[in-house]
């Protein structure tokens, strides 16, 4: 019997390529090594010879990618000698940001717009016992908050705009290489701050800056293509927002943090953005559900929006290699899933065989 080594996060797998000494206490809860899932009926829906894989970062500790992110700038904060974090959030940095300062014991901080987080972010943060502050304001004017906090108070910031996130970020554009042995031809990506589409584009570099030396992995990169809410589309209309709105609350942001970053990896690329309306973005959520058994929070199934609208119009073409990320789980907003469900009627009906068997007939 072989004994395979346990696998315990991210840093330390890639730990020669993050900031990192011997000496340094890693705050992990496992996040990471997230499966890398073929899709297997939509292509065939869509009558497209195309590979489709989905990066399921819902699987993650809290249920987001930002765990990548988080283990990363946690670690450095208690390196640092921090006592506590602080993070503007839509929800899901607040989760992560809650649990890993719970694991390294110290204390979270958290801004976020009253009454426009998923239910089930908040029900996660309020486990954690993070101090959550609700403000009257969009995630945009809590960022803004947050970074003239900085100057005020004690804390380590964990949005974005701290350069750990991004670091942890990174590692899953290394996850992807490994698994595939190379890059794929496109990567789609939902597109809020815009901090993992520039995450992934520095892993995919890297690699690819690597291989040279090492000819251990790929020179290849892929082409970066990243979708906003149309509600929501900095990057599209070229200009920052006020008032953004979508049902996909993760990516309602007018002020993306990491503005010239994302352009930089859409033009090094070769890429685009694009928007997608709230009906394109339930509609790639539910498809993904009900064909491929996979349940994205909606912002998540905008990558696959997106790849979906430009496979059809040949912009990706046939033969092509795609990789969409889903960042958050189903579970994160379980009230937009029930609204968009509200069609489906459960029957009810008497407690006995008879009338289950009766039923069950009726729909085979
Ligand atoms: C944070 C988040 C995004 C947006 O990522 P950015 O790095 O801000 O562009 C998208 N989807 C989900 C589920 C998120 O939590």
């Amino acid at each position: 019997m072989s004994i395979r080594k346990r696998y315990t996060g991210l840093i330390e797998t890639y730990r020669d390529r993050l900031p990192v000494s011997e000496s340094t206490r890693i705050i992990s809860i496992g996040e990471g090594n997230t499966p890398l899932i073929q899709l297997q009926n939509i292509p065939r829906l869509i009558g497209k010879d195309v590979d489709i894989y989905v990066k399921f970062e819902g699987l993650n500790p809290t249920g987001s990618f930002k765990d990548r992110g988080m283990t990363m700038a946690v670690t450095k904060a208690v390196e640092e000698g921090s006592q506590a974090i602080l993070c503007a959030s839509t929800g899901n940095t607040s989760a992560s940001a809650a649990a890993y300062a719970v694991r390294a014991g110290i204390k979270a901080f958290v801004l976020i717009p009253e009454g426009k987080i998923a239910l089930g972010k908040l029900a996660q943060t309020l486990m954690y016992g993070a101090e959550i502050i609700q403000i009257n304001g969009n995630f945009d004017v809590g960022m803004a908050l947050v970074k003239q906090l900085a100057d005020h108070a004690p804390v380590t910031i964990v949005n974005s705009i701290n350069p750990y996130r991004l670091e942890g970020q990174k590692t899953a554009a290394f996850e992807i290489v490994d698994e595939l042995g190379t890059a794929p031809d496109f990567h789609c990506l939902p597109v809020g701050n815009a901090g993992n589409i520039s995450a992934y584009w520095k892993g995919y570099s890297e690699y690819a800056r690597a291989s040279e030396n090492l000819k251990a992995v790929t020179d290849k990169r892929p082409v970066m293509c990243g979708y906003q809410a149309a509600g929501a589309a900095p990057f599209i209309s070229g200009k920052m927002i006020d008032h953004p709105e979508t049902i996909a609350t993760a990516i309602r942001i007018g002020h993306p943090q990491s503005w010239d970053k994302a352009w930089n990896a859409q033009k090094e690329s070769g890429g685009w953005f694009d928007a997608m309306t709230d009906e394109q973005i339930l509609a790639a959520q539910k498809m993904l559900s009900q064909f491929e058994g996979i349940f994205c929070e909606p912002a998540s199934a905008t990558s696959l929006a997106g790849a979906l609208q430009d496979i059809g119009a040949g912009k990706i073409p046939e033969g092509s290699s795609i990789v969409c990320t889903l960042t958050g789980n189903g579970l994160k907003d379980p009230d937009t899933a029930i609204s968009q469900c509200k069609d489906t009627h459960p029957v009810t009906i008497d407690a006995t065989l008879d009338a289950v068997k009766r039923a069950i007939l009726d729909r085979m």
